[in-house]
């Protein structure tokens, strides 16, 4: 993984913090916390699913749409929580909740 400078980050941080539309198809967004903007983001221990930031302990989703494949992030308001599952939707409508396929 690129290691995200400084001035990078605050950039990323500064535009997201305004517009979260898009932060999953931003993979630097990965080590950005939106909170505090600090870069020491990393996988959350008990969660894979989760990233969390070692300055704030903010925690956020982020992880692969097992369906699509594409990235799904708990900050985008294009992934907005399952009240069911408790995950994220993705944009192609999958979440945690099995799926008609698989039943
Ligand atoms: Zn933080
Ligand atoms: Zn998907
Ligand atoms: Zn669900």
């Amino acid at each position: 993984m690129d290691i995200l400078d400084r001035d990078t980050a605050r950039q990323l941080y500064k535009h997201f913090r305004k517009y979260r539309d898009g932060i999953r198809n931003e993979p630097e967004m990965a080590s950005v916390c939106l909170i505090c903007a600090s870069i020491h983001v990393v996988p959350k221990v008990d969660d894979t699913r989760m990233r969390e930031c070692r300055n704030c302990n903010f925690a956020f989703y982020r992880y692969e749409c097992g369906a699509c494949g594409a990235t799904i992030d708990g900050r985008d308001p294009q992934n907005p929580g399952c009240s069911v599952c408790g995950l994220r939707v993705c944009t192609c409508g999958v979440c945690g909740c099995p799926t008609g396929e698989a039943q």
